[in-house]
């Protein structure tokens, strides 16, 4: 009889060993398509989803509040060509991961944010459940695609769909809503492993139509003042080398968008950025890879693009073409297809343009460069943002190939300007919606990613976002030095109450505050520096030790204009004028 016993209790276990669940189906999908890592943060539902990610190979980074890990994400779809992934809690957890869903959507970054959610049942009747709320509804606007999964045995159709969604065309943020009920369902495990899906060529080339080369080229021969414009699309593309050659085969000068900074280094003798008021205003042709004529571009009419001008826009949108002007050559197509092509059709013997163009942009930015030498040179104590930064532009010149973060108003303006990139995809900052907060989840992502240290420069206001991560980063032992450049205030720190009551303005922190301490209560290291000399000590110490470190750089609270560069886009009233 016990014999018996036996042989059915054993036949009861290898019946539960040949189950698999949900939570597994979610990870193995996952795994099964070369994702790795899941920026998130563990709650109900989904805290066994995060611990059994972690039992099962994954990394799993857990942050303190989840738009800095969907920021995270978002960077690391960018840097990877993969969806990052990030896993939040339901309603209030979701909400929070769905600002950092939405920005990598506006940013054409590839991001899959999971979400637990209550049951069905309940929220469809409103009846209250636990953190009840129709997140499949809410997502929707804000994602490229939203999806959820309600049976174990659509879990790998539901992750290979996101998947697809989110890096084959414009690549963008898709939502994947997971119920509870659905991570503790149970079936057979060899059915499972058969239902996952692994997603073959997830985005496909799209090649141009020939005719639209043709076009493209005949235009670019007959331009007299050509400009090649390259945006952040082109560097996510990774076609570094048939852009670099684009650029320099047909010699015209060209502008890198922020993020594309480094995709030729910005020492690159073809490179306009010093005299780009000059280029945009005065050329006739321009050749857009990959960027969008949105109001980063002054929605390529106006002052700024003074002279008449046809452009050439290469995209792998149709309908982001004539979206502001028209586009008089659309080539439609994947950046690496449509530069080839481009390429192929101009061989070798493209006119390059005439001395005079080149000449008169060679000027400006001679002009330009040496006025820049000059304010930087200047040492100004306290420090002001050019005599920080024109030690940071040392630091990153000579480890090119960190990722570099960078956020704030003034901050951001000038750093762009100062530091020059010297390699692709090294540059990450705040983007098309110029949004502050992204520098933590930034950052980590990039550490994670990249296996590199990362400097991240913030100005204290946007640092104040995503703060608390540098426990994040000290938990995890992150290679991070945050540079954070303390006005003690958003734009500056001089401002005054109107009213002259006990309240500080509206723009102004704590005089004097102490950032670094925050990375030496988690156990890194932290600096105040009040001089360059100071600054490029502590910063490179924090490169060579890798460790956490935070450096307090106090700068001028007089320094900094409002609203950085955008004062144009801040309405002001007749009373403070
Ligand atoms: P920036 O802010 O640098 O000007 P944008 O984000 O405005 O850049 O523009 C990026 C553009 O690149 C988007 O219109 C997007 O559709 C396009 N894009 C992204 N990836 C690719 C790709 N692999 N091939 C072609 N176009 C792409």
């Amino acid at each position: 009889m016990a014999e018996v016993g036996n042989e059915l209790q054993r036949h009861a276990a290898e019946e539960h060993q040949a189950q698999t669940d949900g939570f597994h189906l979610v990870i193995d999908a996952l795994k099964l398509n070369g994702i790795e890592n899941i920026y998130g943060l563990p709650g109900i539902p989904v805290t066994d989803l995060a611990r059994l990610a972690q039992a099962n190979g994954m990394r799993v980074i857990s942050f303190r509040h989840e738009q800095n890990a969907g920021n995270a994400a978002a960077i690391a779809g960018y840097l990877t060509q993969k969806p990052g992934v990030c896993l939040t809690v339901s309603a209030p957890g979701f909400l929070n991961g769905l600002t950092a869903l939405a920005n990598a959507t506006t940013n054409c970054f590839p991001m899959i944010l999971i979400s637990g959610s209550s049951e069905r049942e309940i929220v469809d009747l409103q009846q209250g459940d636990y953190e009840e709320m129709d997140q499949l509804a809410i997502a929707r606007p804000h994602a490229k695609a939203a999806f959820r999964v309600l049976h174990a045995e659509d879990i790998g159709v539901g992750i290979a769909r996101a998947i697809r969604a989110a890096v084959s065309g414009r690549p963008g943020g898709v939502y994947l809503d997971l119920p509870a009920k659905l991570l503790g369902q149970s079936m057979e495990a060899e059915k499972g492993r058969k239902s996952l899906i692994k997603v073959v060529d997830p985005a496909p080339r799209q090649l141009p139509a020939p005719d639209s080369i043709d076009r493209a080229v005949e235009l670019l021969k007959g331009a007299k003042r050509p400009l090649i414009l390259l945006g952040k699309g082109a560097a996510y593309a990774r076609a570094d080398e048939d852009i670099r050659a684009l650029v320099e085969k047909t010699g015209i000068p060209y502008l890198p968008m922020s993020m594309a900074k480094g995709l030729l280094p910005d020492t690159h003798p073809q490179s306009a950025s010093a005299a780009r008021s000059y280029v945009l205003a005065e050329a006739d042709v321009v050749l857009l890879v990959g960027a969008r004529l949105n109001w980063l571009l002054s929605h390529g009419k106006g002052k700024t693009w003074g002279k008449p001008k046809q452009f050439i826009q290469v995209d792998i949108s149709p309908t982001e073409m004539d979206s502001n002007v028209a586009i008089a050559a659309p080539v439609v197509g994947d950046i690496g297809s449509c530069v080839s092509a481009l390429l192929d059709k101009i061989g070798n013997n493209f006119a390059k343009p005439g001395a005079e163009w080149i000449n008169a942009v060679d000027e400006r930015k001679d002009k330009n460069l040496a006025k820049m030498a000059e304010t930087l040179a200047k040492d100004t104590s306290p420090m002001n943002f050019h005599s920080a930064l024109r030690v940071l532009k040392d630091v990153v010149k000579a480890n090119p190939s960190i990722p570099f973060v960078n956020e704030g108003a003034n901050t951001l303006d000038y750093a762009r300007a100062v530091i020059d990139m010297y390699e692709p995809r090294k540059r990450l900052d705040v983007g098309t919606w110029g949004v502050m907060g992204v520098g933590m989840g930034y950052a980590v992502a990039a550490a994670v990613e990249t296996g590199k240290p990362v400097l991240a420069v913030c100005g204290d206001s946007a640092f104040g976002f995503s703060g608390m991560e540098v426990e994040t980063i000290c938990r995890y032992n992150l290679p991070i030095c945050v540079v954070v450049f303390n006005n003690n205030g958003v734009y500056k720190g001089i401002d005054k109450n109107p009213t002259g009551g006990s309240d500080p303005a509206v723009t102004m922190f704590v005089p004097g505050a102490r950032y670094d301490k925050m990375m030496e209560a988690f156990g890194g290291v932290g600096h105040n520096v009040t001089t360059p000399q100071e600054l490029e000590a502590a910063v490179n110490e924090a490169l060579r030790s890798g460790k956490p470190t935070l450096v307090n750089a106090v700068i001028d609270p007089a320094a900094g204009t409002e609203s950085g560069r955008l004062t144009n886009l801040n309405p002001q009233s007749s009373a403070s004028k």
